[in-house]
């Protein structure tokens, strides 16, 4: 008889997490529309710059010092007020665990990105989710009632990954003007390059964190700017809010590579600008023919349309399609991917209705 081994005692509340699944490939005449991805090849420029980077034996600088200079260019702060990471999702981790431990809340929408019950876990804090108004957006009025004494850290998303509806500089200011100072609220602004409507909040354009320092606006270059490969993300917010952040990160993990695409995008921001004009374009495509076909969906200002069902067979036809889609039990989500992708999306969306 064999008998299980004896494993290490993990915290029986990680333990009980399920495994990360990644979205599944698509086949070679398919297309992946299920992790948001940008579908456009690297940018030459960016291509030329991971090329002069060899020195793979060298450490990396450990504060990103030309890229956040770069960043602080571009926004009109000084450096300091810029903190990069590997990748957004480190972000919300560090801030999420500067802020909050056991016994503290941590209030966001649901539904939305799902990587943040297992940061907030993770943590050690309780996650207290509001949930969205109908429309798939952010019930602020909710959320601002949900604020206890014990809530540490708001998350707000916007767009809302996976509804893609925005919270309105309105909503915004007099959300911020609810919430105690002293409770830290993250602006998850991953998709904010993607935004047309005027009326969207832009914690960047309108450097919310200056009158409020308990706001830090997150951005990343993995939607966007098309390097998701590279994991690149960056904060902006006060200098002293950031240093609490960046005392729980793990030194040196933005690579010289990561930090070079980054500024080389930057340089040829025109060309950036210009592609995610196109899948703008695209994403107002979509949203039209699904209206077009009878389908109920929500406003998107990103890079991805949300179809609200709860059927199975919706997901399973455009698998069938060779689309790859990501399926949620109240709806299915579906990335602005290559040109061609456009037109069969739709297809298989009409033949459902
Ligand atoms: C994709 C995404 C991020 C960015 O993740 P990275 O770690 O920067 O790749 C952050 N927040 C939301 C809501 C996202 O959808």
């Amino acid at each position: 008889m064999t008998s299980e081994p004896i494993l290490p005692r993990i915290r029986p509340e990680i333990a009980a997490l399920p495994p990360y699944k990644q979205g599944r490939p698509a086949a070679a005449d398919g297309f992946k529309l299920s992790s948001n991805e940008n579908p456009f090849d690297p940018l030459p420029g960016v291509v030329e710059a991971l090329r002069a980077h060899t020195a793979l034996n060298r450490y990396p600088d450990a504060t990103a010092a030309r890229l956040r200079s770069a960043l602080g260019e571009k926004y009109g702060v000084d450096a300091d007020h810029v903190l990069v990471a590997a990748g957004s999702v480190s972000l919300l981790a560090a801030f999420l665990q500067a802020a909050a431990s056991t016994g503290d809340e941590v209030v966001y929408a649901w539904r939305s990105f799902e990587a943040y019950p297992g940061l907030v876990l993770v943590a050690g804090a309780t996650s207290v989710q509001v949930p969205c108004r109908a429309d798939g957006g952010h019930d602020l009025d909710a959320m601002a009632a949900a604020v206890t004494d014990r809530t540490r850290c708001i998350l707000l998303c916007t767009p809302n990954n996976p509804t893609g509806r925005v919270i309105t500089r309105t909503e915004f200011a007099a959300f911020v003007a609810r919430v105690p100072a002293d409770v830290l609220i993250l602006l998850d602004e991953a998709y904010a390059e993607f935004v047309t409507d005027a009326d969207a909040v832009d914690g960047l354009g309108e450097r919310v964190f200056e009158a409020h320092p308990n706001v830090v606006v997150l951005r990343t270059f993995s939607k966007a700017y098309g390097l998701a490969a590279l994991r690149l993300g960056y904060a902006i917010g006060h200098p002293r809010v950031l240093d609490g952040a960046r005392s729980t990160m793990i030194p040196l993990s933005v690579t010289a590579q990561a930090e070079a695409a980054g500024i080389a995008s930057l340089a040829h921001e025109d060309q950036v600008i210009a592609r995610v004009a196109a899948l703008v374009e695209r994403r107002e495509r979509l949203l039209a023919g699904l209206r077009a076909a009878g389908w109920d969906v929500p406003d998107s200002q990103a890079n991805f349309v949300w179809l609200p069902t709860s059927d199975p067979a919706v997901a399973e036809a455009f698998d069938a399609a060779g689309l790859v889609v990501r399926p949620f039990p109240d709806g299915v989500r579906i990335s602005v991917g290559e040109e061609e992708s456009i037109d069969r999306v739709l297809a298989v969306a009409r033949s459902l209705r």
